[in-house]
């Protein structure tokens, strides 16, 4: 093994953003060696991505899993279990990659940046959830956040030189939105719409609960909290914008007047790249445009009565405190029973509405009462969805 090699922690390694980070992990050869590995489930997957890439420690979220994995391996790995699972391999490697879906990525994101690693956080919701927890621990020495969302990736990129706290000479953060697969569509057609529907995401092939996000348009409502937590800019200043074609993946408009975007198609193997190699830009080309063939870039203002999502983010951001745990945790509630066929598609952003209205006002300082608040607005919301 040579010294010079980047370590890196892949958690949910087997989900949409893992399957692409270990795609950007055999491109690049030798740069790198996964060091730990962890998913909730498809043992048999978890197992073959851990022989292929010879990792000595794997994490699964039962002692049942991890009898079963331990069968399927038939080596001496170390296996560890759950959340403090989670937890430990968070401090392994040079680069975490938290590609764990929902509020579950949250032992990874604390524990990797209070570790000083360097955290390619794909898991918004961590953060959304634990915005001023996780501030506690961003100035650990050695620790930073590289965002994998691409469009946070887009905005840090454009943000280079911007080194203000709070960004002064920014304007405003013009996040692009898909639209999603319901784009055009009022709030009568809405109502009929269906899961095989919401899972067809128009530009994006992701796991199925962020594709039920961009569905409802609550994912770019999250993408707001997160740009704003992530950046320490006011959510007021951060803008969505409808960019059907997913090729300018945001913009930052500055004071003066002058807008940068990042372009490509879309791919996240770019911004997986990105965060994996910086401050070197790993040589693979993913998602190059081709500036000669027709292209056309649309832009147009969300539709915010058929799609109130992005309202209750902002609400959320305007409540602050624990409103945006509230929200995610009650909105992953509702997207698992949508998944399950226990809600129609309309009553998702009902049940998140109706949760937040009880929102009591909590600011975070454990992390006590961010578990006591999640649990409230979870308990909250699975009454709802099966009332
Ligand atoms: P996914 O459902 O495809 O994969 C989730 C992964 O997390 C799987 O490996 C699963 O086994 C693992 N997991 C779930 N619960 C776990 C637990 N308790 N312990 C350990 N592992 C667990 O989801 P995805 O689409 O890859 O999304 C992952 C995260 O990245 C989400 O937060 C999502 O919002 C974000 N994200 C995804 C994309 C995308 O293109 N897929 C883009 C931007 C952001
Ligand atoms: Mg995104």
């Amino acid at each position: 093994m040579s010294p010079s090699r980047t370590r890196v922690a892949l958690l949910g390694a087997t989900g949409s953003i893992g399957t692409q980070t270990l795609e950007v992990l055999r491109e690049a050869g030798d740069a790198f060696e996964l060091v730990a590995i962890a998913g909730g489930q498809r043992l048999a997957e978890l197992s073959a991505i851990a022989k292929e890439f010879n990792v000595a420690h794997v994490g699964v979220v039962s002692d049942r899993d991890a009898e079963e994995l331990r069968g399927l391996m038939g080596r001496d790995e170390t296996i560890v279990v759950g959340a403090p699972g989670l937890s430990e391999l968070a401090t392994l490697g040079d680069v975490v990659v938290n590609a764990v879906v929902g509020f579950a990525g949250l032992p990874v994101t604390l524990s990797a940046l209070s570790a000083g690693k360097r955290l390619a956080l794909a898991n918004k919701e961590s953060l959304i959830a634990a915005a001023p927890l996780v501030q506690l621990v961003r100035d650990t020495p050695g620790a930073s956040i590289l965002p994998i969302d691409s469009e946070h990736c887009a905005i840090h990129q454009c943000l280079a030189g911007s080194t203000l706290p709070g960004h002064p000479d920014v304007r405003t953060i013009h996040l692009t939105a898909s639209g999603g697969p319901f784009r055009g569509m009022t709030r009568e057609q809405l109502a009929h719409v269906s899961k095989h529907d919401a899972l067809r995401h128009p530009t994006w092939s992701m796991g199925p609960k962020i594709t039920v996000d961009s569905s409802t348009l609550m994912n770019k409502g999250l993408e707001v909290l997160e740009a704003s937590a992530l950046f320490g800019i006011e959510a007021q200043r951060v803008d969505v914008v409808v960019h059907p074609q997913s090729i300018v993946h945001s913009m930052v408009e500055y004071v003066d007047g002058a807008v940068l975007a990042q372009l490509s198609l879309p791919d996240m193997r770019l911004p997986i790249a990105y965060c994996l190699g910086a401050p070197v830009r790993l040589d693979q080309g993913w998602g190059r445009m081709d500036f000669t063939s027709n292209l056309q870039l649309d832009f147009e203002a969300p539709d915010r009565l058929a799609f109130p999502a992005l309202d209750l983010a902002y609400e959320a951001a305007r409540l602050g405190g624990a409103a945006p745990a509230w929200l995610s945790a009650a909105n992953e509630i509702a997207v698992e029973a949508f998944l399950n066929d226990q809600i129609s598609w309309s009553r998702i952003v009902e049940v998140v509405a109706r949760v937040l209205d009880r929102y009591v006002a909590c600011e975070l300082s454990s992390i006590e009462e961010l578990f006591e608040n999640d649990a409230t607005a979870r308990r909250l919301a699975h009454g709802m969805v099966t009332a």
